[in-house]
């Protein structure tokens, strides 16, 4: 089995732990490589070299860093298939769904190569007479950019790629179950043309290496996206560095009476089942109105039955496995809570009968908006369907819960859509449309206990750079603002 080393100083380097962790495919269960189990030893080489690459990344003119990640985005589009196969085999997800992940690095980085020819400050006139009043963007510094594993290349990729426009230097952390996509898409960075030191790669758990890299006094900002509990212990521990959080979300699909009820059953299955429901974004609650409800159960279930368990790289897969044994004991969970609590088992409910960490889609009627299945994160395939008399008590049942990141209403009618769109409490609200598949030039993120950063888009930039006020006073004597002679 092959060893994967960090990258430090623009050098493929072992651990000062010497110590390696591996990582597992989770169609089959077998280990596919070993990674270093960094220490915060190895922290401390890679923030000096980031701090030492810092300034003269600075001093490059962003329109030159753009021409790497133009390259990048070369690179990218070149080896998008064996990418793409790699995350089935490391992550799991099906081999289309993986395609789109690299398309959306791929994207991300064009888009922000083109901000190195904006990285817009603004200008505005000045209170006082002979005085010009503007801003410019800065570099936050060091970063630390931390993910998850169920977007392993794209989630990096929305947090590398601005950071580099901006001019910072950067330690990033995959998730320890995904490293070798994380490792790839260094490689790439680097046969890019980046300088040494400028991105810094540690693959590791969060306890031992995630936590040094919250902590680090020399690191001035985090990036993070990941569970609330996570994001929580960032939030207490960064100190008063930037920090961007994004975290989990229970979101919620609303079909109202008047809805197609055939494209809201293309949207719940892709919300509900779509990356296996390992999704921040996956519709895990389905809001529907009385009168259409169990018309559509019916629809949902026959569909659902339809559905195919297995490996993703095999082309007729639609639902590939769970991260880890861990993620289908805590579905398994999920589905005897939600039997206890008094919901109705539709379909699925186990996990499934191949070898792998598979589970069976899981279909739950009857389900009343404070269930515990209906107010937790279950990251897992499993919908709940909860039945409602209105728009007002939709969208009550919507946002009777702690997060808000995504949502969506089905509906013909334009009252019923804007009432979504005003009262929803998320981040992100569809019309006709699932409450997964963002578009990564809009800002991306949610409000309550998802976080409140927003990223993506425009919103990357101001992530990644800090607003500088500055004023030039070419009166020739000292002018006072608020009017003091
Ligand atoms: P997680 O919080 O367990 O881990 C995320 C990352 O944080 C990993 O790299 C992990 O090693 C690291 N980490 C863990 N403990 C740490 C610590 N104490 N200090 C520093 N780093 C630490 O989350 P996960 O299981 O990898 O991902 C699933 C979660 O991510 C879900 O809740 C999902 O909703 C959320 N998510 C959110 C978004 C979004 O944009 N809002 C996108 C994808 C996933």
């Amino acid at each position: 089995m092959k060893t994967y080393k960090n990258f430090i100083d623009g050098k493929w380097t072992s651990s000062c732990s010497k110590k390696t962790f591996c990582s597992l495919n989770p169609a089959t269960e077998r280990p596919i490589g070993s990674f270093q189990d960094s220490s915060k030893e190895d922290l401390d080489l890679a923030v000096t070299s980031a701090e030492e690459a810092l300034s003269s990344w600075t001093d490059t003119p962003a329109p030159k860093r753009a021409e790497i990640l133009f390259k990048i985005v070369e690179l990218l589009k070149k080896d998008k298939e064996r990418l793409a196969k790699i995350e089935v085999i490391e992550m799991g997800k099906v081999y289309k769904e993986a395609a789109g992940d690299i398309q959306e690095a791929i994207d991300i980085f064009e888009y922000m190569a083109g901000e190195g020819r904006r990285l817009f400050g603004h200008t505005t006139p000045s209170e006082l007479k002979n005085k010009f009043n503007a801003t410019i963007r800065i570099p936050v510094g060091v970063v630390g950019i931390i993910t998850p594993w169920n977007f392993p290349i794209a989630i990096p990729s929305w947090k590398l790629a601005p950071a580099l426009i901006c001019g910072n230097t950067i330690i990033f952390k995959p998730s320890s179950y995904t490293p070798l996509c994380g490792i790839e898409l260094i490689k790439i960075l680097n046969e890019a043309g980046l300088p040494k030191g400028v991105v810094n790669l540690l693959t590791g758990s969060g306890e031992r290496i995630g936590n040094p890299i919250i902590k680090h006094p020399k690191i001035k900002g985090i990036s993070f996206t990941g569970s609330v509990e996570t994001g929580k212990f960032i939030r207490k521990n960064a100190e008063l560095k930037k920090v961007g959080l994004e975290l989990g979300g229970k979101n919620a699909i609303i079909i109202m009476e008047d809805a197609n009820l055939d494209l809201a059953l293309e949207g719940v299955l892709w919300g509900a089942f779509g990356t296996t429901g390992q999704r921040c974004t996956a519709a895990s609650r389905v809001i529907i109105h009385e009168k259409v409800a169990k018309t559509f159960e019916k629809m949902l279930v026959n569909k659902t039955k339809k559905l195919k368990l297995g490996s993703g790289i095999m082309h007729n897969t639609d639902i590939g496995p769970l991260i880890n044994k861990s993620a289908v004991e805590k579905v398994d969970y999920y589905v005897n809570l939600g039997i206890n609590e008094g919901a109705k088992l539709l379909y699925g409910g186990k996990p499934g009968k191949i070898k792998g960490f598979f589970y069976c889609p899981t279909i739950f009627s009857n389900v009343k908006p404070d269930m515990r299945i209906a107010q937790e994160e279950i990251f897992g395939p499993v919908v709940s369907i909860i039945k409602i008399k209105d728009i007002n008590e939709a969208i009550n049942v919507c946002n009777n819960i702690k997060y808000g990141l995504s949502s969506s209403i089905y509906t013909e009618n334009m009252a019923y859509a804007f009432k979504a769109i005003n009262k929803i409490e998320a981040g992100i609200t569809y019309v006709n449309a699932s409450t997964i598949g963002a578009e990564i030039h809009l800002p991306f993120g949610g409000v309550k206990k998802t976080g409140s950063s927003r990223e993506a888009g425009w919103a990357g930039i101001e992530e990644f750079s800090e607003e500088k006020t500055i004023y030039i006073d070419y009166s020739g004597k000292l002018q006072k603002a608020q009017g003091i002679e």
